[in-house]
């Protein structure tokens, strides 16, 4: 059996398994690589997902992972891609562990990094009531006091 996946997903947030879910339900061999550091997951809910409004992001994650689980030709794997590269006709990638696959496709869902000031109590209360988006999080503090932090002046 060829051993080269179609594609390699890396990232399995709202991204990464909603990229697995089309690729099962389109047969293709898919491997679906998570470090399980979803940006959102300090957070006790999600706001303003529609189906999903105010669910834990940990029972959104955990229900991500069952639908891809219907679709035989899709493999989720914990761990991290450590690095890739690009050869004449697919790419390898390796992985943390020492291993490596190689792919047709490499779909990068990555999310993103965010980085917040380094002031005393921020960390703490990252995702609680320290939040980057008063879009995702506003309602649940509604009319209480609110500062909002930028850079400069
Ligand atoms: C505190 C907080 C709260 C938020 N709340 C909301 C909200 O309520 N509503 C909303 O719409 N949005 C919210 N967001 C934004 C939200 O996180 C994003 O909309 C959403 O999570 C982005 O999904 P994603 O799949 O792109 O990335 P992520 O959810 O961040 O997932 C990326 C995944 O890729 C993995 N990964 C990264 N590099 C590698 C690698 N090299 N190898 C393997 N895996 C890797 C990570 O471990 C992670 O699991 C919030 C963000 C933060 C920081």
């Amino acid at each position: 059996m060829n051993s080269t996946w179609d594609c390699i997903v890396v990232g399995a947030g709202a991204a990464g398994l909603s990229a697995g879910l089309v690729l099962g339900r389109a047969r293709r061999r898919t491997l679906v690589v998570d470090a399980e550091g979803q940006s959102n997951r300090v957070a006790g809910g999600i706001g303003g997902l529609l189906g999903h409004d105010t669910r834990p992001p940990v029972d959104f994650y955990a229900a991500g992972r069952a639908e891809l689980a219907a679709y035989p030709s899709v493999e989720l794997r914990f761990g991290e891609v450590a690095r890739g590269e690009r050869n004449d006709d697919d790419f390898t990638l390796e992985l943390a562990d020492g291993s490596s696959e190689t792919a047709r496709r490499v779909l990068l869902a990555t999310g993103m990094d965010y980085r917040y000031p380094t002031l005393p109590g921020i960390e703490e209360r990252w995702g609680r009531s320290v939040f980057h988006c008063p879009f995702c999080h506003g309602w649940e503090h509604r009319d209480e006091p609110l500062a909002a932090l930028d850079r400069g002046a």
